[in-house]
C-alpha cells in the first residue's frame, strides 16, 4: 500500500460507486435519510481532491491528512466512522514498507476502530455486517498464508453474502433502527457501499 495507490483506488471506487448511485441513494431513502450516496461520493471527492497535497508525502501523514478531510468534510454516521477507519490506519507503526500482509493488519486495525466508534456488531444491520466478516478473513489469510488472490476471491463472496443477509435483518442501530419491523426487506445502505468498495479494491490487487 502507498499513497499513490490509495489515490487511484479514490478514483476507481468513485466510478463503481457513481455506476450504482441512484440504487444506493434508493436504499438509503428506504430506511435513513437518504444521504448516504452524497456522503460516500463527496468523501471520495475529497480523497481525490487531496492527491497533489498527499502525493508526496508519508503514508501515516497522508492518512491522518485523508482522515482529517474525511471527519470534517463528511456529515452522518458514515463520516465519523469512514474518518476513524483512515485514523487508525495512520496509526499503524512501520510504515515504510507496506507489503500485503501489512496492509491487511492496517485494514482489520481499521475495521477494529470502526467497530469500537459505533458499537455495532454483526446481525444490527449496518456496514459492519460485510466489514466485520471481511476483517475476519483477511485475519486468516494474513496468518495462514492463504494464496492471495484465492483469499481475496473468498473475500468479494463473503462481503456479497454478508451484505445480502442485511436485508431480512431488524436494525438495532442508527437512523435504521427507529423503523423497527418496517426496515426489513431492505438492504442496509452502508452495507452495500462498503460491499461495493471492498469488491473493488480486492478486484484492483487480485489483477496487480
Ligand atoms: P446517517 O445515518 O447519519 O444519515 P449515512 O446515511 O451516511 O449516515 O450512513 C448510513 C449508514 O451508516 C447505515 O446504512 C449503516 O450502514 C451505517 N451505520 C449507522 N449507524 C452505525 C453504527 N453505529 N455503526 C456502524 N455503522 C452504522
Ligand atoms: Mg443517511
Amino acid at each position: 500500500m502507498s499513497v499513490n495507490f490509495l489515490i487511484s483506488q479514490a478514483k476507481i471506487i468513485q466510478k463503481v460507486i457513481d455506476a450504482n448511485a441512484s440504487e444506493i441513494e434508493k436504499l438509503d431513502q428506504n430506511i435513513g435519510d437518504g444521504d448516504h450516496i452524497f456522503n460516500v461520493q463527496r468523501g471520495l471527492k475529497l480523497v481525490v481532491e487531496l492527491e497533489s497535497t498527499i502525493k508526496d508525502l508519508p503514508l501515516s501523514k497522508a492518512l491522518n491528512m485523508i482522515a482529517m478531510k474525511v471527519l470534517s468534510g463528511i456529515g452522518g454516521s458514515s463520516g465519523a466512522l469512514f474518518g476513524t477507519f483512515f485514523m487508525s490506519m495512520a496509526k499503524t507503526s512501520n510504515l515504510e514498507e507496506v507489503n500485503f500482509s501489512k496492509a491487511c493488519e492496517m485494514i482489520i486495525s481499521g475495521i477494529n476502530a470502526m467497530k469500537d466508534r459505533g458499537k455495532a456488531d454483526v446481525g444490527e444491520k449496518t456496514m459492519m455486517d460485510v466489514l466485520i466478516p471481511v476483517s475476519q478473513k483477511l485475519n486468516e489469510i494474513k496468518n495462514e498464508n492463504i494464496d492471495k488472490n484465492q483469499g481475496l476471491k473468498e473475500v468479494i463472496k463473503i462481503a456479497e453474502e454478508r451484505m445480502l443477509l442485511t436485508k431480512d435483518m431488524l436494525a438495532t442501530k442508527g437512523r435504521a433502527s427507529f423503523l423497527g419491523e418496517r426496515a426489513k426487506g431492505h438492504i442496509d445502505p452502508g452495507a452495500r457501499s462498503s460491499q461495493l468498495i471492498i469488491e473493488t479494491i480486492c478486484k484492483s490487487v487480485i489483477n496487480e
